[in-house]
């Protein structure tokens, strides 16, 4: 099974002139996957609307088709995985299983808030990556207010700690893509 997209966004149909807080040339620049052979991450962090989710399955594509095995997960639907697979008694196999893609995106983290059994999950599934395969990460948080969202909590500091320890940081900015095709609709 392929990496599971929710949509089909492509990098050639993003525009660099709506969204000037990141550069072509930047994006580009991970395409050589260097970063996949090297473990390391990357993480696209801004408001709703700015092009994380787009620029990420778009770099997941191009992953795919450079021979890399991709796999996309919305964050919840990611927690609520692992947490079935714990109640299971089966966490150990699923991160195993988990480990296997070259490069894991795991969209929207933030958004929603989550259960401490499933904030201790997810730093398990970054703790059995880190180091070993590749995160991308969307999220509309910034690093300041994740020990809020993790609730402070013991595993707040490691989660971060490992996910930005050799990643590429991306903090996109600018007006919704959304709002603006609405408004030159009307
Ligand atoms: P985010 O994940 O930051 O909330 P998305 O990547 O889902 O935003 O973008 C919202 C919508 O706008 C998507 O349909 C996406 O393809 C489109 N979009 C966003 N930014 C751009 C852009 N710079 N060029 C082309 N389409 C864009
Ligand atoms: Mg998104």
């Amino acid at each position: 099974k392929q990496a599971q997209f929710p949509n089909e966004k492509r990098l050639d149909l993003f525009d660099y002139r709506h969204q000037t807080t990141v550069t072509k040339r930047q994006i580009n620049g991970l395409l050589d996957f260097s970063f996949i052979d090297e473990r390391q991450n990357v993480i696209f962090i801004g408001p709703p609307g700015v092009g994380k989710t787009h620029l990420a399955i778009g770099i997941g594509h191009e992953a795919i088709q450079a021979g890399y095995k991709v796999l996309f997960r919305n964050a919840l639907t990611l927690v609520e995985e692992l947490e079935l697979a714990e109640m299971k008694g089966e966490l150990k196999k699923r991160l195993t299983q988990l480990s296997k893609y070259d490069l894991i995106i795991i969209d929207e983290l933030g958004y929603l808030p989550m259960s401490r059994q499933s904030r201790y999950n997810l730093f398990q599934l970054i703790n059995s990556l880190y180091e070993y395969r590749s995160i991308i990460l969307t999220t509309n948080k910034d690093f300041t207010s994740w020990g809020e969202f993790f609730h402070d909590d013991n595993v707040a500091v490691p989660i971060i700690d490992r996910i930005i320890h050799h990643s590429h940081i991306f903090m996109l900015g600018g007006e919704s893509y959304r709002l603006k095709e609405k408004v030159s609709k009307t």
